[in-house]
């Protein structure tokens, strides 16, 4: 069985292997979550929900072993930690929803007097959730928790560029006996998630739109349903009478937050020409004091680009929009090596256009181009000028002013007078536009629909001939 060796980001280092997972061992796993389902999916919302509970204290009790791996899988601390809290204080968010949505259902009347209608929701029996590796824990749980809430199993792999925590969420889980034969969570790359398309009834694919497809090709052969949460290149849109000092703090956070590895990234900056000279005199001050956590964890702001490949995809970018005349007013114009790990500064580009590579096509870094506009047609016409329709952002005098923009870019959801803020807001319900991705909502109360199909009863209450029926018979 193939040996998959693992990079630490932080020193460069191949210091972690594990056995990807064979398709034996694959069939063996979901044989027995097939198996579990029986009793979990017939449990009460009551006894899930308690044994969601038991988890998230589980998870609450072990989080320093779960921070600790995460942190040597990104080499970085407060993202780490960050996203631990968030998707461990989902549970209950969930649990919450879980409970209002399984409502006993009435039966109800139809416009036929003698037939009765009685709903009913019947859960996928197999989920594969397939993440990627810049929030490992946040991105294989997000979709996970209202799955099994939901009352499906679910088989759960991890990217393989950051496998460290996977052993520890086994511990957890084998540790809790209703989960045992529940959930489970698996070492693998590609091969074994091509695999999980072929096992699984329904799967959640996060990661890179490239792959997102063949994922989607894969999927459309066994006609099961797909969730594909992929890329995005978000806009960030500012308006003459905006706050400049507030708007500029935002966006570099949201650009450059766990070092702009993140699929809402502020990835292009759409700047009024009245306010544009302003602007990035601003943002390039306030660049400065952004800074590597290269020599000490819990110093700085900025670790190492997580995945070898990513640091080629920025240099890439960087030295093609140079040679087509952007300016970097702040920043690199490569990835640094120190240490052994990549490191990139908040970049700032200006003299940018969509010919280049950096404005066109996702970057995953801590760059930020920034390009002027005149009119507000002109700013949603260059927003929306590349494939992907994740997120963006307005920033506006009035939410009023940004709110009446903001319904004309492609994106599921847009920041009004912040950035970024579905990286902590969870609530709202929201759809990937053009290649960003496809499927139901993931977050808010409808996303638990995802992962059951309806069923209707159509109950004939009264002993009579259906009028529809042969005469005389
Ligand atoms: P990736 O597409 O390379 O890999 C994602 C996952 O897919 C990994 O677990 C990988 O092992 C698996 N995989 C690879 N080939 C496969 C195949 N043929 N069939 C099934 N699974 C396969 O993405 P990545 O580099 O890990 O992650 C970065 C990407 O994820 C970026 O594009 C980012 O925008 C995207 N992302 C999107 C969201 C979102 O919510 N839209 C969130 C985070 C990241």
């Amino acid at each position: 069985m193939a040996k998959v060796t693992v990079r630490n980001p932080r020193t460069g280092i191949k210091d972690y292997s594990f056995e990807n997972f064979s398709y034996e061992k694959l069939k063996h796993h979901s044989n027995n979550l097939r198996h579990g389902n029986v009793a979990w999916r017939n449990a009460t919302i009551e006894q899930r929900v308690a044994t969601m509970q038991e988890w998230k204290t589980a998870l609450e009790k072990n989080k320093e072993a779960i921070i600790a791996a995460l942190i040597i899988d990104t080499g970085r601390k407060w993202e780490t930690v960050l996203e631990v809290d968030l998707i461990i204080k989902s549970i209950d968010r969930w649990c919450g929803i879980a409970k209002d949505f399984f409502q006993p259902i009435a039966q109800k009347d139809s416009s036929i007097p003698f037939i009765k209608l009685q709903q009913s929701l019947v859960a996928y029996e197999l989920v594969g959730v397939i993440a990627p590796w810049n929030f490992p824990l946040l991105l294989a749980l997000i979709d996970t928790i209202p799955a099994l809430l939901a009352g499906c199993s679910v088989l759960v792999k991890p990217s393989e560029v950051t496998p460290r925590f996977i052993p520890k969420m086994e511990a957890i889980i084998n540790a809790i006996p209703a989960l045992t034969n529940t959930l489970s969570f698996i070492a693998g790359d590609g091969i074994t998630g091509a695999a999980m398309v072929e096992e699984c009834d329904l799967i959640c694919f996060t990661g890179s739109t490239a792959t997102g497809k063949k994922v989607y090709d894969a999927a459309s052969k066994r006609m099961i349903p797909v969730f594909l949460e992929l890329g995005g290149k978000d806009p960030a849109i500012v308006l003459d009478g905006a706050h400049i000092d507030l708007a500029s703090s935002s966006i570099l956070w949201g650009s450059t937050a766990n070092a702009g590895q993140s699929c809402l990234s502020i990835e292009r900056v759409y700047v009024q020409d009245t306010i544009y000279d302003a602007f990035v005199k601003t943002i390039v001050e306030k660049a400065a004091s952004i800074t590597y956590n290269a020599n000490n964890l819990e110093e700085g702001f900025i670790g190492p680009i997580i995945f070898e490949k990513q640091a080629t995809i920025i240099d890439t970018h960087l030295k093609d929009a140079i040679e087509k005349g952007a300016t970097v007013a702040y920043g690199n114009t490569a990835c640094e090596i120190i240490n052994g790990g990549f490191y990139c500064k908040p970049t700032i580009l200006t003299n940018v256009n969509h010919t280049m590579l950096v404005m066109q096509e996702e970057t995953f870094g801590p760059i930020i181009p920034i390009m002027k506009f005149t009119t507000k047609e002109q700013a949603i016409g260059l927003a929306n000028g590349t494939i992907y329709g994740l997120s963006g952002a307005v920033f506006a005098k009035t939410n009023e002013e940004a709110l009446a923009l903001a319904q004309y870019i492609d994106g599921g959801a847009i920041s009004i007078n912040d950035c970024a803020l579905t990286a902590v807001m969870h609530e709202g319900e929201k759809n990937s536009f053009k290649l960003s991705g496809i499927g139901g909502t993931r977050m808010g109360p409808n996303a638990i629909k995802r992962f059951m199909r309806q069923k209707v009863f159509i109950i004939k209450d009264q002993e009579i001939e259906s009028p529809w029926w042969y005469k005389k018979i």
